[in-house]
């Protein structure tokens, strides 16, 4: 018995990465009788019938699953934004960090584009200018820019994918694509699918396939490509800004919601430059957000 990790199922077959090959399987008459469904990331144990072919005798049961793109066992989601061209939509990083978080996967945040920043900002007239990474880096986050073209920063981030399952997410137009290539070193499997499906637009794909990446597993298809925060309760979105949390039980108020209330020491760390202004200001909207998702349900 071999173990592996579901990679699709297509076509009345599960396509099965293990011992670095990957193994056309079929159920065995059990499975198919409790008409299990099997998600790409399911780690499944397999009985190799020849060299290529193999039947998946079991299943380990799941950490965690996403459901749009549909894939279980995901490690972490790997936040794609361009330092320039686009400008980094900083709302939509900090939407996102909240949505990975929820889904107990583990965010790394990746800025692309970097040749392209130096590029603009280090010109003889004009000043450096310092970029938002170091915000993130001293609240906690994993943080790395790269460039897709020149290569710096993708052999250190290609070590973090390594034996892992990651997803991308990220607006379109920051070089996810690029990204995706750039770590596969041009030795993913089906490369041709690959290109043909970014053709076509990548968020029409149903069906969310595993491809092997540096030594892990990267879907082809963005995740968390939903805007919508998840479902809490107002008093616990603070929670997902770890910065606040030496902060936050210094309120005068315990109920405080670090809005609009007197002697909140969230709103004075902001006002000293000890918490970001952006994130700041993004808590409060995502907070209006979810008061108004709480009213809705
Ligand atoms: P996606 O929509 O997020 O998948 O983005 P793509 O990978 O299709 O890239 C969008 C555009 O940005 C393309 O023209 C890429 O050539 C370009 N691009 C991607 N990464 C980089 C990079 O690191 N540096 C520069 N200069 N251009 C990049």
């Amino acid at each position: 018995m071999i173990e592996g990790v579901l990679l699709k199922g297509y076509g009345g077959f599960y396509y099965v990465y293990a011992e670095d090959r990957v193994w056309e399987c079929s159920l065995r008459g059990r499975f198919r009788i409790k008409d299990q469904d099997f998600l790409p990331g399911d780690r499944v144990r397999i009985l190799p019938e020849s060299n290529t072919k193999a039947r998946i005798e079991g299943a380990e049961p799941r950490l965690n699953f996403l459901s749009r793109p549909s894939i279980a066992n995901v490690d972490q989601a790997l936040l794609v934004f361009a330092m320039t061209s686009p400008k980094p939509d900083l709302n939509l990083l900090d939407r996102l960090l909240i949505q990975v978080t929820y889904s107990g996967i583990e965010p790394i945040i990746v800025f692309t584009k970097l040749d392209n920043y130096n590029a603009e900002t280090l010109s003889p007239d004009s000043k450096p200018q310092p970029f938002v990474s170091d915000i993130y880096r001293r609240i906690g986050y994993t943080v790395f820019e790269v460039s897709n073209k020149t290569g710096t920063g993708i052999a250190e981030l290609r070590n973090r994918l390594e034996e892992k399952i990651s997803v991308l997410a990220g607006p379109s137009g920051v070089g996810k694509s690029s990204l995706f290539n750039a770590l596969s070193e041009g030795k993913q499997l089906k490369t041709g699918e690959i290109s043909q499906k970014s053709q076509r637009g990548r968020h029409t794909t149903r069906h969310v396939e595993l491809m092997v990446c540096a030594g892990g597993l990267v879907a082809d298809t963005p995740g968390f490509s939903s805007l919508f925060l998840p479902k809490m309760k107002r008093e616990d979105l603070a929670g997902y800004f770890p910065e606040f949390e030496e902060y936050r039980h210094k309120c005068r108020f315990s109920s405080c919601l670090h809005d609009k209330e007197p002697d909140c020491s969230i709103k004075a760390a902001q006002e000293n430059g000890e918490i970001s202004r952006t994130r700041y200001e993004h808590y409060r909207d995502f907070l209006q957000e979810v008061i108004a998702a709480e009213r809705r349900y």
